[in-house]
């Protein structure tokens, strides 16, 4: 067994345990978060049963997207969104989980095909923030939310965060808390979501107590990231 299929191994079963700690019954996925990984670290996850890969780097991400195009993976991108990156993304992802603001959900829609399923989309908000629990941040949610609810070829999922990284386990669940109340909110607003995407190598089992539906894990896979080199 290689270490990759074994770190997958030992994250799936820790996964269970959190869920079954707070009587979750619903799927928590994982997302492999593949940035400066090879594409053959990516094939020997694939290999091991992983399917879904998270890269915050666009070109980056192409690369190994051809390199391993037989593979059947899903693919999102978690990282900052550059407007003239946009097309790019529409085109070579089937979820964006990084939209902060119209704009780029606008130019996202445009650049997205008809013909395929729409982009799938998470609104990234700052949990670490206290303001965000303000009514005023609030209600720009709720306004950002319809704004991309009424674009074609997205479908708004929900929301994804990164908190601040901490060792207290009491404040990353109070970090977490504040997303998942951001999520009820807008479930109470109608809107039909069903992702919360919070939760990292280091307090994804705090974010699968406080409900969250996809992990994105990097290091407790691959291990500490060195520069990429695809052609390894
Ligand atoms: C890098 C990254 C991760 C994964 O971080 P790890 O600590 O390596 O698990 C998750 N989400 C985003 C948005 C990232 O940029």
């Amino acid at each position: 067994m290689t270490i990759i299929s074994n770190s997958l191994q030992v994250i799936q079963t820790n996964i269970l345990q959190a869920k079954n700690r707070v009587n979750r019954q619903d799927a928590v996925n994982l997302v492999a978060v593949s940035k400066a990984q090879s594409a053959k670290r990516l094939r020997e996850a694939y290999q091991a049963g992983q399917t879904i890969f998270g890269e915050n780097y666009v070109q980056e991400a192409i690369v190994k997207q051809s390199l391993l195009a037989d593979c059947n993976i899903e693919w999102h991108f978690i990282g900052p969104i550059q407007s003239n990156k946009t097309q790019l993304i529409a085109q070579h992802f089937s979820w964006v989980q990084s939209v902060d603001r119209l704009k780029i959900a606008q130019r996202l829609s445009k650049a997205r095909d008809s013909t395929l399923p729409p982009l799938n989309i998470c609104i990234q908000i700052n949990s670490s923030n206290e303001a965000s629990k303000s009514g005023i941040q609030s209600q720009e949610l709720i306004d950002l939310a319809t704004e991309i609810t009424e674009l074609p070829n997205l479908k708004l999922r929900g929301l994804m965060a990164i908190p601040a990284p901490t060792s207290d386990v009491a404040k990353q669940r109070q970090q977490f808390k504040v997303v998942r109340e951001s999520f009820t909110l807008l479930q109470q607003n109608g809107f039909d979501i069903d992702t919360l995407s919070i939760g990292m190598s280091d307090d994804y089992v705090a974010a699968i107590e406080e409900g969250a539906t996809i992990v994105r894990i990097g290091s407790a896979i691959f291990g500490a990231r060195t520069p990429v080199k695809n052609n390894e």
